[in-house]
């Protein structure tokens, strides 16, 4: 089984968004060890279980959970709890390996961030520095916190999960972190490298990436609290993405 055809098979589940897509690719590729999915009953779960069972991925069902159909793109970070109310969603942990789907989970119900994020792959210094921080950036404050002198690293930069066009899995410790660029540019070497329709779509997506300006993009986005952003200097890409269809 070639592992373009594998990742071709997961491009194809469209009705999932992008950064799902990209977090089951992370693991077929050795990028990270595990990824931490969230699927809606039903159609998507189905379609998406069938694909990884498929690939010959290790899947750990959690616990269901709560979304807003407007926070989709940026559920791992906005999951509400499922006590007593009816939850449509359902947290899957995916990995190559049995014991590593198991042990994400087990951090992730235990509420164990900093264990959470080793097993999901993220950077170690990414981790440090959330811990360091108490809690995960907000997106309003990722606008600053990625930023600088107007500009924004497209490798590095969450905000764009708000458009489901993030290229990182994780809050990066900073728009230089190099653990995080290298995350970013593994994921669009191996985005090109597939000869499909799906690539040319995928390549769309985050080839926006080099036009967006923020906070215009923001403002256009339903859960946009203008109070917050208040004054916000509009942000331009620092450089264009390097690699080209
Ligand atoms: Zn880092």
């Amino acid at each position: 089984m070639s592992l373009e055809a594998s990742y071709e098979r997961v491009f194809r589940l469209d009705s999932s968004s992008f950064q799902l897509r990209l977090d089951v690719i992370d693991v077929l590729a050795d990028i990270r060890p595990s990824a931490r999915i969230i699927v809606e009953k039903g159609a998507e779960a189905r379609k998406c279980v069938e694909t990884l069972l498929f690939e010959h991925l290790e899947i750990c069902v959690g616990s269901s959970c709560l979304i807003s159909p407007g926070i989709l793109q940026f559920a791992d970070h906005h999951c509400i709890s499922d006590q007593g109310k009816q939850c449509n969603f359902v947290r899957l942990y995916v990995s190559k390996e049995r014991g590593r789907a198991e042990a994400t989970k087990a951090a992730d119900e235990l509420a164990q961030d900093s264990a959470l994020g080793a097993e999901l792959g993220y950077p170690g210094c990414c981790i440090h520095a959330v811990r360091k921080r108490g809690a995960v950036p907000k997106i309003l404050e990722s606008l600053r916190l990625y930023s600088a002198g107007g500009r924004y690293d497209p490798y590095a930069w969450p905000v764009a999960h708000l458009y489901d066009a993030g290229l990182i899995p994780h809050f990066p410790c900073s728009m230089s972190c190099q653990d995080t660029h290298r995350i970013a540019q593994a994921r669009l070497r191996l985005m090109i490298s597939v000869d499909s329709i799906y690539q040319t779509q995928f390549w769309r997506r985050f080839a926006s990436l080099n036009t967006m300006v923020y906070p215009a993009e923001v403002d256009a986005y339903p859960w946009n609290r203008q109070k917050e952003l208040g004054s916000y200097t509009p942000l331009a890409p620092l450089y264009r993405l390097e690699v080209a269809v």
